[in-house]
């Protein structure tokens, strides 16, 4: 089935669109098999949350595009699962925060590079780093390390949707301004965050393009007092609680 054909008043249709996307990127040698294992973990976050953006992760995804309006060196970190749920979408958000879009891969192959940099490109990147690779994050392993000396080796602050937590633990320890999209708000990567979103990234990078695009205008107090009245640990907490009492319908 393609993805016009998936029905659009089907009760479940963003789930669909999601799994179909998924395996689009793994048939297409975009998206890792462990990939489909994170879909379906994250798949069962969102359905406990009701398939919706809370209050919480609104005012997380503003402070998040105020945080990369203020950064002097943005990078959006671009994995497999990524690249085929949101490619044009994560463009879009590096043009509104003027950010570098970085291919980075926890299983990573030349191919996978080079497929998730030219689908990238095919949706409207103009240029795709990660795959010069000579930058390091200390204390990972050597192909899990690899990064851009000039990308997110060299960022104050970095978007990483749907990353692994030793990953996103050893960003940190870099001193990396986190910004993170993860469903699971236990999960290390939403805990070391400064900014956890927890919330769909089929949901979540469109909605932070919005909020970019209407804060372009303003000025940088007006930004930092957006990124100081968020509070992680409050928003992680009112996550966890959605998740576990959420009324379904
Ligand atoms: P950690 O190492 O941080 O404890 P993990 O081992 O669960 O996390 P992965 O298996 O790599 O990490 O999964 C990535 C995370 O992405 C999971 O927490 C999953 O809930 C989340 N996830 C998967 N799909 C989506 C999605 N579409 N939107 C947002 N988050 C998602």
């Amino acid at each position: 089935m393609s993805e016009l054909e998936l029905p659009e008043d089907h009760p479940r249709y963003q789930s669909l669109l999601t799994r179909h996307r998924i395996e689009q990127g793994v048939e297409n040698g975009i998206t890792s098999k462990q990939g489909l294992i994170a879909e379906g973990r994250g798949e069962a976050f969102d359905y406990l949350l009701g398939e919706r953006t809370i209050e919480t992760a609104a005012l997380a995804e503003r402070a998040g595009a105020a945080r990369l309006l203020l950064a002097d060196q943005p990078v959006l970190s671009v994995n497999g699962n990524v690249a085929a749920l949101v490619a044009s979408e994560i463009v879009a958000l590096a043009e509104a925060v003027d950010a570098d879009l970085e291919v980075n891969l926890f299983n990573r192959t030349p191919e996978r590079m080079e497929a998730i940099a030219a689908h990238l490109r095919e949706h409207g990147a103009e240029e795709v780093k990660g795959l010069t690779a000579d930058g390091r994050i200390p204390n990972l392993s050597h192909e899990r390390a690899k990064v851009d000396a000039e990308g997110i080796a060299a960022a104050d602050v970095v978007l990483v949707p749907l990353e692994d937590g030793d990953r996103a633990e050893a960003l940190g320890e870099m001193g990396k301004t986190e910004i993170v999209i993860d469903l699971n708000p236990l999960s290390r990567s939403a805990q070391v965050a400064a900014i956890p979103i927890v919330d769909n990234i089929i949901r979540a990078v469109p909605n932070m393009t919005e909020h970019a695009l209407e804060l372009q205008t303003a000025d940088d107090p007006t930004l930092q007092d957006i990124v100081d009245a968020f509070d992680p640990k409050a928003a992680l907490t009112a996550a966890e609680a959605a998740i576990r009492d959420g009324e379904l319908d």
